[in-house]
């Protein structure tokens, strides 16, 4: 059996493609060029034309669309069943699926299903020199190595998080092959009942993977009482506010706002780090940031080796002054 192409299962988010989709979009297209093959994405649900068409825009050759009222809401089996059979007719190499709750669902049990391998939560994926296998790059150890892992069976199956790739640019002057097939679907496939979404809380959801800008603190701070010159330089900036592990763990911050390998990954326009050392578990939430400026006054802080920019100076002096100096361009706009 000869099995080629990248397989991308697609998510919505809010109605739309969601963001990580485009991210592993991007991926796909870069290795599925490399081995001279197509980015095959499959469309599962209701109401799926629009994200099919994002999927093409955003580097997708072809897009497989499963649609059916049943499909309206993720469940384990239904999605499975689809799963299962377009991997059956298309045989694609490997498989591309988000590392959210429901992604992690349905690419476990299709693993567990077909007795296949899965590398959870990949921060890259990459070919041998040869290109004649893939390596699965994921941490490991909490953070602390990454392991290169190799999957004997196929397709080969990864989880992807957000912000470990980049999208492609958007380009809807892009156009693809739109194929729709029919998997037969009956309530019995669907042994549990969508009630209603409920969000966690009334509180402002963080947006740090989307976010343009983001200004993050770490331990040079020196204390809590001292947070405030982060978040306002963020607020002047209209910034998200991002920290290092160890301020997290003395509790300054929430953990949500934890960036690095085992908080989020962002890639930002522009990251702003302050008081910030760069151990390898912080910069590897953030390097591939588009703009890294710096502010510590050691020199030889490993930060300086990821940013583009480093202020070597006392945080104390130069951020309030960069702040004030945004407040007064602010106030003249
Ligand atoms: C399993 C594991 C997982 C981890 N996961 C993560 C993770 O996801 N994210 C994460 O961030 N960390 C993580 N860590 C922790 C990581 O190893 C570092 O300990 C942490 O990132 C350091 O935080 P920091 O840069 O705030 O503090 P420090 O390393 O203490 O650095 C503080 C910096 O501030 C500078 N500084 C001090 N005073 C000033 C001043 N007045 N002006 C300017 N600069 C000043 C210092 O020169 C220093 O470089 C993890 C660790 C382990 C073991």
């Amino acid at each position: 059996m000869e099995y080629r192409d990248i397989l991308v299962v697609l998510e919505k988010e809010d109605g739309v493609i969601s963001p990580l989709s485009t991210e592993m979009l991007g991926r796909a297209k870069y290795l599925a060029s490399e081995l001279n093959q197509n980015v095959i994405a499959l469309s599962i649900g209701e109401n799926i034309s629009e994200m099919s068409k994002e999927a093409i825009y955003f580097g997708a050759d072809k897009v497989v669309e499963v649609g059916n009222k049943i499909l309206e809401n993720y469940t384990t089996l239904a999605y499975t069943k689809v799963l299962d059979f377009i991997l059956d007719k298309y045989l694609p190499l490997a498989v591309f699926i988000a590392a959210t709750p429901n992604g992690r669902d349905l690419g476990g049990r299709i693993s567990a299903r077909r007795k296949i391998g899965l590398v959870a939560d990949c921060i890259d994926i990459v070919l041998t020199d040869d290109k004649k296998e893939i390596k699965w790059i994921r941490p490991t150890f909490d953070g602390q190595l990454y392991a290169d892992i190799r999957i004997s069976t196929k397709p080969e199956i990864g989880t992807i998080g957000e912000g470990a790739f980049r999208p492609l640019k958007r380009d809807d002057t892009k156009s693809g092959e739109i194929v729709k097939e029919e998997v037969s679907l009956s309530s019995e496939d669907v042994l549990t009942v969508f009630l209603e979404q409920i969000k966690s809380d009334g509180e402002k959801e963080v947006s740090l993977t989307d976010a343009k800008i983001i200004v993050a603190g770490g331990m040079g701070l020196g204390e809590k009482e001292n947070w405030h010159l982060v978040t306002d330089l963020a607020h002047e900036l209209g910034a998200e506010v991002g920290a290092t592990k160890d301020v997290v763990d003395l509790d300054w911050v929430p953990y949500k706002i934890q960036i690095g390998a085992t908080g989020v990954r962002v890639s930002p326009k522009l990251y702003i780090a302050v008081g910030i050392s760069g151990a390898i578990q912080h910069t590897a939430g953030m390097k591939t940031s588009d703009l890294i400026i710096a502010i510590n006054n050691n020199p030889e802080a490993p930060i300086f080796k990821v940013a583009h920019y480093g202020v070597v100076g006392d945080l104390f002096e130069i951020v309030p002054r960069l702040t004030e100096k945004i407040r007064e361009i602010n106030n003249k706009i």
